[in-house]
C-alpha cells in the first residue's frame, strides 16, 4: 500500500506548491479543503505529498498564514532574458480579469519593457485546441484545458484517462506556434493564473513548447520590483493572430464549448461545463458504465481560471467575469494569415496512485479508534476539526501516515482535562472549587485531609468548613486575589483564593505551614548569623575610627571610648 512515509520527498525547490513551515500555524484549514487530501501531518507540520498533489493550489488560496505557496519561476524567466535567446511571451486570456479597462492595453508595452521581444495572447493556442478538439470528439468525452483537472484524473480516476479527448492544452499549443512562428530557438515564458501549469510545462511530451511559466501574481511583484507603472506606460498591441475573439472567454466556465460554438445552456442532457473542486470530484464519481455525455468541460478552479491560485486581487469574481467578457468583446481581429500546423496531439499517463479507504485494514482503522477513546461511535462526533470529514477519514489517513492522532481536538481537549485532573489530585497541597454561591464542588484528596472532610459535605457552603473572609471579598469584587495566613484545629496553612469568572467559580489553594517557620531553633539561628554579621561590621568600624583620630590627631583613649560606647549600645 502506498502510504505518505514511503514516498521520495522533494525538497521545496523542486515542488510546485510548498509549504513553508516557518509560517504553518498548524490550523489544518489546508487539509480541510484539499480536494485530495495530499496534504499530511507530522510533529504537527502540515506538508505536502507531491505524488499525491494535483496542484490545484486550492490550499495556495485558501492558507490564512500564506504557508502554501507556489514555486517562484521568477529567476528562471530573468536567465532566460539575459541569455542571447529571443524570449516570448505567452499571456493567458485570465489576463483580462485583473489587468481591466486601460491597463489591458498597456500592459503589452510593460511586458516589452521587462525585455520580452514578442508579446502575445495564449487565446491564439485556445482557438486552436477548440478546433482539434471538435475534430477529435470520437476520441473522448471530456474536454479540458485544466491541467489539475487531467492530473486528477491520472491519479485518482484513471477509468477516465481514455475518454480525455486527446489534444494539448492552449499554453503548450501557443507554445508550439510562437516557437515556429519565431525560430526553434526563441524561448517561450507563458504567464497566467494557474499552479498546476508550472508542471505542466515541465511534463516530457511539452519540453519543445514552454519554457517557463509565471503566475500573474509573479508578474505584478516583478512590475512593481521594476517599478513599472502601468498608467505610466503607453497604449499597444498584443501580437496575436486569427479570430479569437471568442477564445478570450477560455478563462470561464464553459470557455472552451463557446468558443466551439457547442451549445450548452445548463439544460443539455448530454453536454455540460463544470467548474470548482466539487462538482470535478462529484462529476467524476459517475462510474464510467453510467457516463452519458457526449462532451463535458470540466475547469478545477470554482468559476474557471479567472479564480486561479495565481491571480491575487481583491476584485470580486463576478466583476473578474465582466471584464473577461468586455475585453473579449471589444478586442480587435487581426486577418494576418499564419501558419498553425502543428501536433496538437497530448498523451495522458495512468498514475492511480489512489490511496482510498478500501485500502486500509480495518482493525489498524479500529486500533486508532482505540488510542483516542472513539471505539464507542457515539464518541466518533465527526466534527471536522482535525480537517477530515469524519473521524473514520482522519482514522484512515492516520494508519496511512498522512495524519496524527494529536489532530483531533476534542482527543487533545480530553487528554488535557485528563492531565489537569491528574495533577489537582495528586498534588499535596489542598485545592477546593466552589460555585458562585460558595458552595463546595470539589476537593481534591489533600485538602480532604488538610480538613479532615470527605465529599459528604458537597454543596454545602464553605463558612461550614472555613473562615469566609476571602471568599466574600473576591465575591464583592474587591480584591481579585487574595491570601492569608490562618488556623484551624492547632493548624497553620496558606491560603490563596482567586476567582474563575468565566465559570463564575472560586478557587481556593491551601499549604500547610504549621511546620515552616515557627520553630524557634530556626529563628536562634537566624539571630545568631545576624549577631555576626553585625559584629564583623562593627569591628571594621573601630579600626576605621581608630585610624581616622589618628590622622586627626586626636586622642587615642577618646577614640576607644566612643567605640566602647559603641558597643555597649549595640549589646543592649
Ligand atoms: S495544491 Fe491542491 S492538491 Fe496540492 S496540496 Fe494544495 S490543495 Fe492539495
Ligand atoms: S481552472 Fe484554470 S487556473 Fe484553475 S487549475 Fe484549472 S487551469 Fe489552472
Ligand atoms: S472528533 Fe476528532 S477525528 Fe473526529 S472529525 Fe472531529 S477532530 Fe476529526
Amino acid at each position: 500500500m502506498p502510504s505518505a512515509t514511503n514516498i521520495n520527498p522533494l525538497n521545496n525547490h523542486q515542488k510546485t506548491v510548498y509549504t513553508v513551515t516557518a509560517n504553518c500555524q498548524d490550523c489544518y484549514r489546508c487539509v480541510r479543503v484539499c480536494p485530495v487530501k495530499a496534504i499530511s501531518v507530522r510533529n504537527g507540520q502540515a506538508r505536502i505529498e507531491d505524488n499525491f498533489c494535483i496542484k490545484c493550489g486550492t490550499c495556495v488560496r485558501e492558507c490564512p498564514q500564506h504557508a502554501k505557496t507556489i514555486r517562484s519561476s521568477l529567476d528562471l524567466v530573468k536567465d532566460l532574458l539575459s541569455s542571447k535567446r529571443p524570449v516570448a511571451v505567452s499571456v493567458a486570456p485570465s489576463f483580462a480579469a485583473i489587468f481591466d479597462g486601460w491597463r489591458a492595453t498597456r500592459l503589452p508595452y510593460a511586458l516589452h519593457k521587462l525585455g520580452f521581444k514578442y508579446v502575445s495572447e495564449t487565446a491564439e493556442g485556445a482557438l486552436l485546441v477548440t478546433e482539434e478538439t471538435l475534430k477529435n470528439k470520437n476520441k473522448g468525452t471530456i474536454c479540458t484545458a485544466c491541467p489539475a483537472v487531467v492530473n486528477y484524473i491520472e491519479k485518482y480516476r484513471p477509468e477516465y484517462t481514455d475518454m480525455l479527448i486527446p489534444v494539448v492544452s492552449p499554453m503548450v499549443a501557443h507554445g508550439k506556434l510562437l516557437k515556429k512562428r519565431h525560430g526553434k530557438d526563441c524561448a517561450v515564458v507563458f504567464i497566467g493564473p494557474c499552479a498546476a501549469k508550472k508542471l505542466e510545462a515541465v511534463r516530457p511530451e511539452n519540453a519543445d513548447a514552454i519554457d517557463a511559466v509565471l503566475t500573474f501574481t509573479e508578474l505584478i511583484q516583478w512590475l512593481n520590483e521594476e517599478r513599472i507603472d502601468l498608467a505610466a506606460c503607453p497604449e499597444g498591441n498584443f501580437e496575436s493572430y486569427g479570430n479569437i475573439d471568442k477564445a478570450r472567454l477560455f478563462p470561464l466556465q464553459g470557455g472552451l464549448l463557446k468558443t466551439g460554438s457547442i451549445d450548452c445552456d445548463g439544460t443539455n442532457a448530454d453536454v455540460m461545463h463544470i467548474s470548482g473542486a466539487n462538482d470535478v470530484i462529484g462529476l467524476f464519481e459517475i462510474p464510467p458504465s453510467d457516463w452519458k455525455y457526449s462532451v463535458v468541460e470540466p475547469l478545477f478552479c470554482s468559476g474557471g481560471c479567472i479564480n486561479g491560485p495565481g491571480i491575487s486581487t481583491d476584485k470580486n469574481i463576478f466583476i473578474r467575469k465582466q471584464n473577461v467578457i468586455s475585453y473579449a468583446e471589444k478586442s480587435t481581429i487581426s486577418d494576418r494569415d499564419i501558419d498553425r500546423a502543428i501536433s496538437s496531439r497530448a498523451l495522458f499517463e495512468n498514475e492511480n496512485i489512489s490511496l482510498s479507504a478500501y485500502e486500509v485494514d480495518e482493525n489498524r482503522i479500529n486500533q486508532v479508534f482505540e488510542a483516542t477513546g472513539k471505539s464507542d461511535p457515539k464518541l466518533q462526533l465527526n466534527c471536522g476539526a482535525c480537517g477530515y470529514e469524519s473521524c473514520r477519514d482522519n482514522a484512515i489517513a492516520v494508519v496511512k501516515g498522512m495524519a496524527e492522532p494529536e489532530m483531533c481536538i476534542p482527543y487533545m481537549r480530553r487528554l488535557a482535562k485528563q492531565h489537569s485532573d491528574r495533577i489537582i489530585e495528586t498534588t499535596p497541597n489542598g485545592v477546593i472549587i466552589l460555585n458562585n454561591e460558595l458552595q463546595i464542588m470539589h476537593m481534591n484528596p489533600a485538602f480532604q485531609k488538610m480538613f479532615i472532610c470527605n465529599n459528604g459535605i458537597l454543596g454545602r457552603h464553605i463558612s461550614y468548613l472555613l473562615d469566609t473572609n476571602g471568599y466574600e471579598k473576591l465575591a464583592s469584587g474587591s480584591v481579585k486575589l487574595y491570601e492569608a495566613i490562618k488556623s484551624k484545629n492547632g493548624k497553620k496553612y496558606h491560603e490563596l483564593l482567586y476567582a474563575l469568572p468565566d465559570e463564575s467559580q472560586y478557587v481556593g489553594l491551601y499549604t500547610d505551614v504549621t511546620k515552616i517557620k515557627f520553630d524557634d531553633s530556626q529563628i536562634d539561628l537566624i539571630k545568631n548569623q545576624t549577631l555576626e554579621q553585625a559584629k564583623e561590621l562593627l569591628d571594621h568600624q573601630i579600626k576605621f575610627s581608630q585610624e581616622m583620630a589618628h590622622y586627626l590627631g586626636k586622642s587615642t583613649a577618646r577614640s576607644e571610648e566612643l567605640v566602647m560606647r559603641i558597643m555597649d549600645l549595640f549589646e543592649e
